[in-house]
């Protein structure tokens, strides 16, 4: 049986930490008034330990209004909108419409009036802070009001008045990150709820400035992107993590793993001696977790640890009785997987026909499949399988993509059945129940139509078309009667029942065969008018995109303006490289760069920061809107715990116009091509700055700042030069192929 994980307790604690003040001696003392020293400026007094400061000093240091009614010894001081009144010994003191009761009280001395001054400053809003002979005296820009867990603590909330510089980054220790807040104080009124069971906090003020640091601390290692993990909402800051899992637990014969977010379908392995079931989840980060397992008999033991960063993996281990078997249940919930007891599987029925390669299980195993190269095979592994009676070795096959199909019992309980392949090649799994209660597998290697779909609006008609993989083609427009016709390659089989209903511009959608040497289907679509159309794909696609417009021209939509955003900036390095090169540096470099080609070219530029300043993900977004910007890239370096992750990824937002993903296609092609480092593909997030932006927008990540040999190219100028030229050839590339208007050949 599993020895029971220890929990921990919730952490419950906030520590605010500040250096405690030591005597204070008059002499070689600072008062640092926002980091200038105005010591000699101020006449002081020691009593009672209190510092005291004449009263017209401090006024004229500070640029405030004092009045003097010497009648009534009433002191009135006033700051912006702050209005302070105050008399010589009397503990109380108004400060606009309240009355606070004070520590020290005003005096008068020499015939002068003096004033306590950490807490005539501190009601004029400003922060006081000592440090042994130092004072330090700031006016914050921002407070935080609170601080408080979202999404079952896999979200950290900030309240501020406003946006601050702010900057979030690993430490040493994989297991802290830390948060600093310039300009940034606690509001008197802050209040916090940070019980979380995973994470520590420690807020701490900066001794000599007005910034606060939130150290987040776990018992585990914290996977976190810098540029994913942080996020702007209004005058809010969200901090993000990966969900957490929270339980494994056994009950009623079902193993249940538990997460507080979405749990990915896991890879699953099995393997023996002993044996042990390895569930890898993606996107699942190790913590406090609640393990519950009864006496069971398939179960012996559970193990879990956080396998990788790149990608970020959690390991499940279950070691299982012997000639025991466990089946992942499919109708699994968003943030729970369940796994069930299986019954061994039979297959039966292998067969290759008409490029398809069928098989049938007794009970509803689900094939795990994935492809490798050198030779080029498909494999399917069908676990918790036996291979039934005259289940063949070997099937000959003569095709030009598939060329053997072999199978072979991988170990007890799994069955592998290998396509051999002449190259790299999309395939399809479609399994159906029969109505004698077995199951039926279907793999088919041909490429195919997934589906088109039409969308009409006011503006404009869409075609959009789905492919299993990548195909040539090529879209013209034919006259007498208006029509555009989409020739595609290596797509056979669409039957005129796949075809949608006409909509808008289009009238009619008729299918056939162009050629059959090569196979090349015509997909003709009758226009009731013609104006002009844009190509929203480039060939090869595994989707093409086609704009049909209404009326002459779409409405202008703004100057013709390319904004770059050099990510990060001031007070935000980005993340820091292992020898200290900062992202900051190298986003801004290569946008510099980018500006300098595409202006020598005719290009209107204009970079959301030109120099080495904070700007707010708000702001960003605010300049390419506000300009109706005609295209948006932000340029990063990537960083990740793991020192090795490499390689260069586009990021585009989800569910937005194809344009999106054209832009990231292009980016990323020009990019893997010119830097040569791994190509980890286009990814969908929800970056503020792709999210929110309203014109075709991407995201790149050229390299891992994070790894020790990409910090070294990033600090080279020749490479941040190609790393420009290739974005600029790609915004290049972009435009040139969705240039508006009629670009089809008349036939
Ligand atoms: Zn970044």
């Amino acid at each position: 049986m599993p020895k029971n994980i220890a929990l921990l307790t919730a952490f419950l604690l906030i520590a605010i930490l500040i250096s405690a003040a030591g005597t204070l001696q008059a002499g070689d003392m600072h008062i640092y008034i926002n980091g200038q020293d105005y010591f000699d400026k101020f006449d002081t007094e020691l009593i009672d330990g209190c510092l005291m400061v004449k009263a017209r000093s401090l006024a004229d240091i500070l640029g405030a209004e004092i009045n003097w009614f010497k009648a009534i010894k009433t002191i009135h001081l006033k700051k912006d909108d702050t209005k302070l009144k105050m008399m010589a010994d009397n503990p109380y003191i108004q400060v606009n419409d309240k009355t606070y009761k004070t520590e020290h009280q005003p005096t008068m001395l020499k015939g002068s009036s003096y004033l306590p001054l950490k807490e005539v400053i501190e009601h004029l809003g400003y922060l006081y802070q000592e440090n042994g002979k130092d004072i330090y005296i700031n006016k914050p820009s921002s407070y935080v009001k609170g601080i408080s867990w979202q999404k079952s603590g896999q979200q950290l909330l900030l309240e501020l008045d406003k946006i601050s510089p702010y900057r979030i980054n690993k430490t040493d220790d994989p297991k802290k990150i830390v948060l600093e807040l310039d300009q940034t104080a606690l509001s008197p009124d802050f209040k916090d709820d940070l019980s979380n069971k995973n994470f520590y906090l420690k807020i701490e003020k900066v001794a000599n400035r007005a910034r606060l640091r939130l150290s987040i601390i776990s018992k585990y290692p914290i996977p976190f992107q810098r540029d994913m993990g942080i996020d702007e909402d209004g005058n809010n800051l969200l901090i993000n993590f990966l969900p957490s899992i929270t339980a494994i637990d056994w009950k009623n014969n079902r193993l249940k793993i538990t997460a507080n977010g979405d749990i990915r379908r896991p890879e699953i392995l099995l393997l023996q001696n002993p044996k042990r079931m390895v569930l890898d989840i993606p996107g699942l980060m190790l913590n406090n977790f609640d393990l519950n397992i009864e006496k069971n008999d398939w179960i012996e033991d559970v193990r879990v640890s956080q396998f990788k960063y790149d990608p970020v993996t959690l390991r499940v281990v279950l070691d299982l009785v012997e000639d025991k078997q466990m089946e992942l249940v499919q109708d699994n919930s968003s943030n729970t997987l369940i796994l069930k007891p299986a019954d061994l599987s039979e297959v039966r029925e292998l067969k290759f026909e008409n490029s398809i390669l069928s098989f049938i299980t007794d009970q509803s195993t689900n094939p795990d499949l994935f492809f490798l190269e050198e030779p080029d095979r498909l494999v399917i592994n069908l676990i918790n399988t036996v291979r039934g009676d005259n289940f063949p070795d070997k099937i000959d096959v003569k095709g030009e993509l598939i060329t053997a199909v072999r199978t072979a019992k991988f170990n007890e309980e799994t069955v592998r059945i290998v396509a051999d392949m002449t190259r790299e090649s999309a395939y399809k799994l479609e399994q159906k129940q029969l109505s004698n209660g077995k199951f039926k597998h279907i793999i088919k290697f041909e490429n195919g139509f997934n589906k088109l779909v039409l969308t009409d609006s006011t503006t404009k008609t869409d075609i959009s078309f789905d492919f299993l993989r990548q195909a040539n083609y090529e879209v013209k427009r034919l006259s007498y009667p208006d029509r555009l016709v989409v020739d595609i390659q290596g797509i056979g089989g669409i039957s005129q029942e796949e075809l949608p209903e006409p909509l808008g511009l289009i009238e009619g959608i008729r299918i056939g065969q162009l050629s059959s040497e090569p196979q090349v289907s015509r997909v003709t679509f009758d226009l009731t008018d013609y104006h002009g159309h844009k190509v929203i794909s480039m060939s090869p696609d595994s989707s093409i995109n086609i704009t049909l417009i209404k009326g002459a021209a779409e409405p202008v939509t703004g100057k013709n303006v390319i904004v770059i955003d050099a990510g990060h900036g001031g007070f935000d390095p980005g993340a820091i490289g292992p020898s200290g090169l900062k992202e900051k540096d190298v986003t801004l470099s290569i946008a510099l760069k980018v500006q300098g080609l595409l202006e020598s070219e005719g290009y209107d530029i204009v970079l959301t920061r030109e120099q080495d300043n904070f700007i707010s993900l708000k702001e960003r977004v605010d300049i390419a809107n506000e300009i109706k910007a005609r295209l948006f890239v932000s340029i990063h370096a990537n960083a990740s715990n793991s020192r090795y992750a490499d390689g260069t990824e586009t990021y585009i937002a989800p569910d937005k116009p194809a344009e999106n993903k054209l832009l990231a296609r292009v980016l990323q092609r020009e990019l893997s091509n010119s830097l040569k480092r791994k190509n980890r593909g286009i990814l969908k997030d929800n970056f503020y700055v792709i999210k929110y932006t309203e014109m075709p927008s991407a995201l790149v990540e050229v390299a891992f700042i994070s790894n020790p040999h990409e910090e070294s190219l990033l600090s080279s100028d020749f490479f941040l030069e190609k790393a420009a030229r290739a974005i600029s050839k790609g915004i290049k590339s972009y435009l040139d192929n969705v240039r508006q208007g009629d670009e089809g050949v008349d036939e």
